[in-house]
């Protein structure tokens, strides 16, 4: 039998250390981290919302709460995400949303909106650089219920500090 496909379980568990052992005893006792069916549900709860109602990120904006600011500039904010899923998990996002609630959803992005959408990327590059990730990054757009985004007001998402796969989930 080929050991490395079924170990037998006294094989596999002499294996196991001690610190790995705890590693997976913290993420069973974690109640923080939300599974793949709580952020479709709560992408699925956000969609149902007024589509252009105020999002917690205009908190963010208004410094009504606090958040992680890595970069500022007139129109752009770029923050560490609440729920990093990379080492280095950044949002930017615009700070004046002129109906960019995402990039397909109505309001939606339209040709007014051409300078703003390069400044985020132009942007992405200028804090993928601050953050030290030489040998590269992921920008990603989550749009619509679909795309399971949850916050209706357009950001991009910088992931970097870890090898990412392909294709995403
Ligand atoms: P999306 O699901 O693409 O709409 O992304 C929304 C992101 O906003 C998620 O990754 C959340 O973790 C993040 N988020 C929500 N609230 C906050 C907050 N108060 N501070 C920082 N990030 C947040």
């Amino acid at each position: 039998m080929d050991q490395t496909r079924n170990p037998s379980p006294s094989n596999n568990s002499s294996k196991i250390s001690s610190s790995s052992r705890l590693l997976v005893l913290q993420s069973h006792l974690s109640t923080q981290k939300p599974t793949m069916a709580s952020e479709k549900e709560a992408a699925l709860a956000a969609a149902a919302l007024p589509a252009d109602s105020p999002t917690i990120f205009d908190k963010i904006i208004n410094k009504e709460i606090p958040a992680n600011v890595v970069y500022e500039d007139d129109k752009v904010l770029a923050f560490r995400d609440i729920n990093p899923q990379a080492p280095i998990h950044i949002l930017l996002i615009p700070k004046v949303k002129d109906g960019l609630s995402g990039v397909s959803k109505v309001p939606e992005a339209e040709e007014r909106h051409i300078e703003i959408l390069g400044r985020l990327l132009y942007t992405a590059k200028l804090v993928a650089k601050q953050e030290g990730l030489e040998d590269g990054f992921r920008l990603v757009i989550n749009d619509g219920p679909s795309g399971c985004q949850s916050v209706y007001h357009l950001h991009i998402h910088l992931l970097g500090g870890r090898q990412m796969n392909w294709p995403p989930g």
